[in-house]
C-alpha cells in the first residue's frame, strides 16, 4: 500500500538549458576541424568553453588549449566564441598558425556596434566585467578608433568618469552578451542623469534573454531551482544570481554536489533545473537522474 504521507516531487527541466548555439557551433566546428585534419595540430586559444569535462573530451580528440601564443606555431589555432582583440589575431597569424575564427556571431555584433559608436565619436561604455575575455576583445576593437572607451559593471564604477562623461556630447552603451538586464538598467539610469545624449544598444544575446526569462518564470512557481554549470562561467553565475532573488536557488557543477543539499531537496516539492550556456547535456541528465532516483 502506498505511503500517503509521501508527496511526489514535481521536477521540471527548463527548455533553454545547456549549450547555446554559439557554444554548440564552437565545439562542433573544433571537432570537425580535427576530424578533417587528422595530421594537423588543432589548438584553441584559451578554454573553448568553461567546462573541465568538455575540455578533457576535446583533449582526448587531440584538440589542445593554448594558454599563450608561442613565437612560432604550426597547425590550426581556433578563436573561441568570446572573440579576441585584433592584436591577438595578428599575433596568431604572425606565429604561423592557420586561423579559424569561431567568435559567436552575436559577440561579433557587439564588437561591430562598439566600433561604430567609437568611430562616431561617442564616449563608449561597455557594460560587463573588465576581466571577462569577451569584454577585453570588445574594448580592444573599439579602442582602435577612440580613446574614450571604458568598462563598467555597476554605476559606482562610472563615478570616476563622471566629469569626462558630462563633458562629452554623446554617450553610447553596449552590453556584454550574457549580462543581467538589471545591471544594464542601473547603468543606464545613472548615465541618463549625467549625459546629454545617450544611445543604448541592448546587445544581451537572444539566447541569454530567453534562458533568463524562462528561468525567472520557472523560479516563480518552484520551491527550489537548481542551476547547473561551471562556477567559472559568467552566464551561469548571472543566472543563479537572478534566480536567488526569486526563490531558493543552488548552483552546482555536477550531480555529486547535490549531496551537499540533501535536506533542502528533501523539503522541496517543486524543483526546476536549468543550466548555463556551457553546460553539456550529459551533466544535466546526471543531475535529473539523481533527483528522480531520490524522489
Ligand atoms: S551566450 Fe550568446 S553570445 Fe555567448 S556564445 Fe552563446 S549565443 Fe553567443
Amino acid at each position: 500500500m502506498p505511503n500517503e504521507n509521501i508527496i511526489a516531487k514535481d521536477i521540471k527541466l527548463a527548455k533553454y538549458a545547456g549549450f547555446c548555439y554559439g557554444v554548440k557551433r564552437a565545439v562542433e566546428t573544433a571537432k570537425k576541424l580535427k576530424a578533417e585534419n587528422p595530421n594537423k595540430d588543432v589548438f584553441v586559444l584559451g578554454e573553448l568553453i568553461h567546462n573541465t569535462h568538455v575540455i578533457h573530451d576535446l583533449e582526448k580528440l587531440g584538440i589542445r588549449t593554448l594558454t599563450e601564443i608561442p613565437e612560432n606555431g604550426e597547425g590550426i589555432c581556433v578563436i573561441r566564441s568570446h572573440g579576441e582583440s585584433p592584436e591577438v589575431i595578428e599575433k596568431i597569424k604572425q606565429a604561423g598558425f592557420e586561423l579559424v575564427d569561431l567568435t559567436c556571431p552575436d559577440v561579433k555584433k557587439v564588437q561591430q556596434k562598439a566600433i561604430e559608436l567609437a568611430k562616431d565619436n561617442y564616449f563608449v561604455v561597455i557594460v560587463g566585467k573588465e576581466e571577462h575575455p569577451e569584454v577585453i576583445a570588445i574594448k580592444a576593437n573599439a579602442k582602435l578608433w577612440s580613446e574614450n572607451v571604458i568598462v563598467a559593471a555597476s554605476p559606482e564604477q562610472l563615478v570616476p568618469y563622471k566629469d569626462q562623461i558630462k563633458s562629452h556630447k554623446r554617450v553610447g552603451v553596449v552590453v556584454q552578451t550574457t549580462q543581467r538586464i538589471a545591471t544594464l538598467n542601473s547603468i543606464v539610469e545613472y548615465l541618463t542623469s549625467i549625459s546629454k545624449e545617450l544611445h543604448i544598444a541592448n546587445t544581451i544575446c537572444a539566447s541569454t534573454s530567453m534562458r533568463q526569462s524562462e528561468a525567472k518564470e520557472l523560479a516563480q512557481e518552484s520551491d527550489l531551482v537548481i542551476v547547473v554549470g561551471s562556477k567559472k562561467s559568467a552566464n551561469t553565475t548571472h543566472l543563479a544570481e537572478i534566480l536567488k532573488d526569486i526563490t531558493k536557488t543552488i548552483h552546482i557543477e555536477n550531480a555529486d554536489e547535490l549531496n551537499e543539499y540533501n535536506e533542502l531537496i528533501k523539503n522541496s516539492i517543486k524543483i526546476s533545473v536549468t543550466a548555463g550556456a556551457s553546460t553539456p547535456q550529459d551533466i544535466i541528465d546526471d543531475v535529473l537522474n539523481k533527483l528522480r532516483k531520490e524522489k
